[in-house]
């Protein structure tokens, strides 16, 4: 019976929704409610949610979901009043950048960051060029997808721009130069920075975009300093450097509460979203004081929804939760514990598993065929998130080959959910490797 009324909303959806709207998994999940680490399914199953980025602090939480019907409840208007809220969440916001970063503008996705964000950019340095970093995605705009390898050169794409230049993405396993390799990094580097050089000479950088960790790269570590490196070129040439934390902002990674902080650089402008209000459409564009006068060339900015009370009273409340429960902390932990453990599984599967890399709670397990790098395997990848599906975990994949396993989960995790999560991915390769599939 239940077959019938799920095939029923799935061709209802088909026939009035977008069909590139994809769903997850072979069988998709019709989900009812969800709360902490878990999602419930109309049959009562329940599912760890090991890629819920976005709700960082946990699904439905109860202090953040109070703040909004509280807001709302009050005064819900735009930026074209005052009202407190603004001042409050700001300032809060702002005490987690360096001091060169003061000047925000709320906007409601990643994708309208960006965008606002090379606005910015064409704005302040008059130049038609933009430099990004292989298998990057910025967003869904027409202008991010030009601006997104991960779209513009797979399925549906329509090539690269003339204006938009690829740095090779410094992938220790699979790159063009690896981790073994003598002088690795500098070899990317000083390929980067002769690229910018070649740009430069002929036309004027508007842009560098860079994810700090690429999450859609197949959560590809940017070795150390290459951003340093890479900036200080693209700054000496007069462009902008944009760090689009939208993935990895907010403590996910742990050490640190943004990725670019692990790369010792401080951006021009940074642009954020997704977890900042734990599923509520939030998001931002930090920038300097200078950019932001230089914006202010006599076009008003308004956004309908950027910056209302209600959006700001979720971001304040996402950041009380992290802070009161020590969430940072405890990515970094389980992470480096969660690391450990796939390590040993990569141990246990050494044909299966080829690297297991991330930082706190954005970790890749990267599945090759007889442990060679250069047979990337998404065959398996895909029965492992579709298995753990059935053992009730959920997890995704990505990467140019499709075959890295993500591992992104709400920063409340705890250890027994960590061991279930191993547990699952154990179980998984075993039936996998046993059933010769
Ligand atoms: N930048 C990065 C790094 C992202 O991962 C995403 C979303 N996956 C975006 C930008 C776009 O954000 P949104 O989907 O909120 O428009």
């Amino acid at each position: 019976m239940y077959v019938i009324m799920k095939n029923k909303i799935i061709n209802n959806r088909l026939n009035h929704i977008g069909p590139n709207f994809s769903l997850h998994y072979n069988e998709p999940i019709h989900l009812v409610k969800s709360k902490g680490m878990y999602l419930y399914d109309i049959n009562g199953k329940k599912y760890l949610d090991a890629i819920g980025n976005i709700n960082i602090v946990g699904h439905c939480n109860d202090h953040v979901v109070e703040s909004i019907y509280k807001q709302a409840s009050i005064l819900n208007t735009n930026t074209r009043y005052l009202y407190n809220i603004m001042e409050e969440y700001s300032e809060k916001l702002l005490k987690y950048f360096p001091k060169k970063l003061s000047v925000i503008y709320f906007v409601c996705s990643g994708s309208e960051a960006n965008d606002l964000a090379l606005r910015m950019a064409n704005n302040f340095t008059n130049g038609s060029e933009y430099i990004v970093i292989d298998n990057a995605y910025h967003g869904h705009t027409d202008s991010l997808i030009n601006l997104s390898p991960y779209k513009f050169k797979s399925k549906g794409g329509q090539g690269r721009n003339s204006n938009v230049h690829i740095l090779d993405m410094p992938d220790a396993v699979r790159g063009k130069y690896r981790f073994n390799e003598n002088q690795w990094i500098n070899k990317y580097i000083n390929e980067g920075k002769e690229l910018i050089d070649n740009v430069a000479f002929n036309k004027k950088i508007s842009a560098f975009f860079s994810e700090s960790i690429l999450g859609c790269g197949g959560q590809i570590i940017l070795p150390p300093n290459y951003l340093k490196q890479i900036f200080n070129k693209i700054k000496s040439n007069n462009g902008v450097c944009v760090s689009d934390e939208v993935q990895t902002g907010f403590g996910r990674i742990g050490k640190n509460f943004w990725a670019f902080e692990e790369q010792k650089v401080i951006p021009d402008i940074c642009t954020v979203g997704k977890p900042m209000g734990n599923g509520h459409p939030i998001a931002a564009v930090i920038t300097t004081r200078e950019i932001a006068d230089s914006f202010n060339n006599g076009m008003e900015y308004f956004n309908s929804f950027g910056g209302n009370p209600v959006s700001l009273a979720a971001g304040k409340a996402v950041l009380e939760v992290i802070e009161n429960n020590k969430l940072q902390e405890n990515a970094q932990k389980i992470g480096n514990y969660l690391k450990i453990k796939f390590n040993d599984l990569k141990n246990k599967f050494p044909d299966k598993i080829c690297d297991v890399r991330g930082e706190g709670l954005f970790i890749g397990v990267d599945l090759v065929e007889k442990g060679n790098p250069d047979l990337p395997d998404s065959k398996i990848a895909n029965f492992i998130i579709n298995h753990s599906k059935k053992l009730g975990l959920l997890l995704s994949t990505d990467g140019p080959y499709d075959n890295v396993v993500k591992i992104k989960p709400p920063l409340i995790i705890n250890i027994d959910e960590a061991n279930y999560l191993i547990e699952c991915l154990d179980k998984s390769i075993n039936y996998y490797i046993n059933n010769n599939i």
